[in-house]
């Protein structure tokens, strides 16, 4: 069900690619460097580069997050130690793919971050309460997907309130972490955070499988791309995830072997 299918258009998000960062008991937690318009360089077929626990990632280059904004594009991590990587999973639910990722996730006990979007969540509940009662953090992913980048400020903290009032309706729990769709931050998407109390989720590690580009291109890029601290970006909803489910079945199980430990922000 392709709901959000051409959300990964280009142009605007290009521009507005954005940081993360903390202030006042907001904790920027990543903004990636490879933004989803631009592909990360090819990874070499067949030797994945492996250094868990040996790149750890460097303190945070911002005070403000305005200054973050204005620079455009760093690479934020999670900060829990070595070999603490974060899994995260965007678009859901969607009623084909989220019970496949969470059967992997359970099959390898390990707890990933599901950043849903409202009207999914509006449409699959059970979906939201079974991703909820395995113990995976949910994100605000906004009500439909929507860039924000130059949205108005009613606009945003609409879209936010709406759907961290879904969320917790469904789940009981409201969430705290706000993941931009496209990457899109803005001063506008910071300011509503930081009223509304959220932290920002971004990523370091894109494989694009949204673009569906092969199963092993999808694990090349997870692999060679993976570092401690590392925020990894994949989708169980927006079109056919089968290709992100695939490679997700080989890539937890090589990356538990590898040392690393899967954390949420
Ligand atoms: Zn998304």
């Amino acid at each position: 069900m392709a709901v959000f299918a051409g959300m990964r258009n280009t142009g605007t998000s290009q521009a507005t690619r954005r940081a993360l960062l903390s202030l006042g008991g907001l904790m920027l937690l990543s903004a990636c460097a490879a933004h989803a318009e631009v592909p990360p360089p090819a990874p070499t077929r067949n030797t994945p580069t492996l250094v868990p626990g040996d790149s750890h990632p460097s303190p945070l280059p911002f005070s403000d997050p305005a200054d973050a904004v204005r620079v455009g594009k760093q690479e934020f991590y999670v900060h829990s130690g070595p070999q603490a990587i974060a899994l995260t999973i965007d678009d859901g639910p969607h009623p084909e793919w989220t019970p496949q990722v969470l059967e992997l996730l359970r099959r390898y006990g390990i707890t990933a971050t599901f950043c849903q979007v409202g009207a999914q969540v509006s449409a699959y509940p059970a979906l939201v309460r079974a991703v909820a009662a395995e113990g995976h953090l949910i994100a605000n992913h906004t009500w439909d997907h929507a860039d924000l980048a130059r949205a108005s400020a009613a606009t945003v903290r609409s879209q936010l309130e709406r759907t961290s009032d879904e969320i917790e309706k469904v789940s009981g729990h409201r969430p705290t972490l706000y993941r931009a769709p496209y990457g899109a931050w803005s001063e506008q998407t910071l300011a509503t955070c930081r009223q509304l109390d959220m932290r920002l989720l971004d990523w370091s590690v894109d494989p694009r499988d949204w673009s569906r580009p092969g199963t092993s291109r999808i694990i090349e890029r997870i692999m060679t791309h993976t570092r401690t601290g590392s925020i990894i970006l994949e989708h169980d909803g927006g079109g056919d995830r089968s290709q992100t489910v695939a490679a997700l079945r080989v890539v937890l199980p090589r990356l538990l072997d590898a040392g690393y430990r899967f954390v949420t922000p």
